[in-house]
């Protein structure tokens, strides 16, 4: 019941507590592993900036997320299911703006109960919430690669190096004012053939007979060399370059400290700088990189972690915003 996880803090002042107004921060229901989802706080009244606001998740085990920026929906947003507009609902309430946080749980989560923390700009605690990880399966896959392509993953070589630490850096980035997200996502191409799925345990079968073993992060498309691909929501582009293992590569930062990423192209449309829209172009598929037929690699990571951007498509997978909000309103 969401009344029950509303947290009015006390806090003592002048000798005598004083309770302040009721904060809320609504959590999703419930998260498999490897999965995104939004939690939405209720700040008392206005004034503070979303990107102040820092939630946190502390798992069955002990273990502690990432810290998770705020954000705001931009202005005139009114897409997928992020839209506190579209929800018929004013922007603004008299409990003060939404601020939306976007989280991502890892594939190995500790399941049962987790609690959520949301942080004002000084570092205090505002409000807490409970909210249960599901487990969720994923299969496995074992890749043999020729001796070329087990080169290309397991040879060093100084430009490489160079490229995983640049690479590692854009992903660590985390700009609070980066908000362009306004909706769910869209599918980067239209084919629906998945050639790998998001969290699979991949077992690289290398020419030498060695063996590594991997999750896969990201989903591919198998689809014809040439195929448009498409950005999957607002962002700006980060990264358009040719990279050794991962070939054509493109990076869009959607909100602070969340990215997609879109490998193996053979053709790159964007140059890095450009503001992009959901669903417009970015390149083409292709086979650059470590590659063994043409695909889409698509990749969705959230303060660094891989998540399943499956999750994010029209949004219907999760209890989203639309189904959150009424919910706030009605207590
Ligand atoms: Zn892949």
């Amino acid at each position: 019941m969401l009344f029950s996880r509303c947290l009015v803090l006390a806090v003592a002042c002048c000798a005598a507590p004083l309770v302040l107004e009721a904060q809320t921060l609504v959590p999703p229901d419930s998260v498999r592993r490897g999965e995104p989802a939004f939690a939405v706080y209720v700040p008392s009244g206005p004034g503070v900036a979303a990107a102040d606001h820092v939630l946190t998740i502390r798992y069955a085990d002990g273990a502690m997320s990432p810290g998770y920026r705020g954000f705001r929906v931009p202005a005139g947003a009114s897409a997928g299911g992020l839209d506190v507009v579209g929800t018929g609902l004013p922007a603004t309430t008299r409990r003060g703006p939404f601020v939306l946080f976007l989280v991502s749980v890892p594939v190995d989560a500790a399941l049962g109960v987790a609690t959520m923390s949301v942080f004002g700009p000084d570092g205090q605690a505002l409000a807490g919430a409970r909210f249960t990880i599901a487990d969720r399966t994923f299969v496995r896959e074992d890749l043999r690669l020729d001796a070329m392509l087990t080169g290309l993953r397991v040879d060093s070589d100084p430009v490489k190096t160079e490229q995983a630490v640049r690479y590692q850096a854009i992903l660590s980035t985390v700009h609070p004012e980066a908000a362009y997200l306004s909706g769910g996502f869209v599918r980067p191409v239209a084919s629906r053939r998945q050639t790998s799925m998001f969290g699979m345990r991949r077992r690289y079968l290398y020419a030498d007979g060695s063996v590594d073993v991997t999750m896969h992060s990201g989903i591919d498309f198998g689809c014809p060399a040439g195929t448009p691909v498409v950005a999957a929501g607002d962002g700006l582009i980060v990264m358009a370059e040719d990279r050794i293992v991962t070939g054509k590569t493109v990076i869009i930062e959607h909100l602070p400290g969340t990215y997609t990423i879109y490998m193996h192209l053979s053709s790159i449309e964007v140059p890095v700088g450009t503001r992009i829209g959901r669903g417009e172009l970015i390149g083409a598929v292709g086979m650059t990189g470590l590659a063994t037929g043409p695909h889409l690699h698509w990749e969705f990571r959230v303060m660094g972690v891989a998540c399943d951007p499956e999750a994010l498509i029209g949004l219907d997978k999760m209890p989203s915003i639309r189904t959150i909000l009424p919910a706030i309103e009605g207590r």
